[in-house]
Parts: C-alpha cells; sequence; structure tokens
C-alpha cells in the first residue's frame, strides 16, 4: 500500500476493522466451546461465516487497488 493514498489507507484500515471484527468472533467462538453452549457455538458460527466473506472482499478490494497502483507506475515506466 501507499501511505499517501488516501484509498489505500481507508481500504487497508476497513480490512483492518473487518479483520478485528473476525477475530473477535473467534475468540467468542472459543470461549463458547469451552463452555459447550451449543446455542451461542450456532450463532458465532453464523456471523463467523459473514464475516470471514466480508474479510476476503475487504483484502480483495485493497490488493485489487494496490495492483491498480502498479499497473499505472509500469504504465508510466513504459514496459
Ligand atoms: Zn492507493
Amino acid at each position: 500500500m501507499l501511505a499517501d493514498c488516501p484509498d489505500c489507507v481507508r481500504l487497508w484500515q476497513e480490512y483492518a476493522q473487518i479483520n478485528n471484527a473476525y477475530l473477535k468472533i473467534a475468540s467468542d467462538l472459543q470461549v463458547a466451546r469451552i463452555q459447550q453452549d451449543s446455542t451461542a457455538i450456532a450463532e458465532l458460527l453464523k456471523r463467523q461465516d459473514v464475516a470471514g466473506e466480508k474479510r476476503q472482499a475487504a483484502r480483495k478490494a485493497a490488493k485489487d487497488h494496490a495492483a491498480d497502483h502498479l499497473k499505472a507506475k509500469s504504465a508510466k515506466q513504459g514496459h
């Protein structure tokens, strides 16, 4: 990512936020499993699925955007 590109910063911040939410669900899930709370486990598994998809989409958005920078850079250099 480029530190001086607001889009890069925004996309990676979004990814970091979603990633934190995902990790929180994973740790809640661990607690629910220790407590053998099947209702909480089922609910958290659903939330983890949704969060996992969001996380992948956010990472892809950030990577695709970074790839655009690389393309623009190599076009400028005439390769
Ligand atoms: Zn950028």
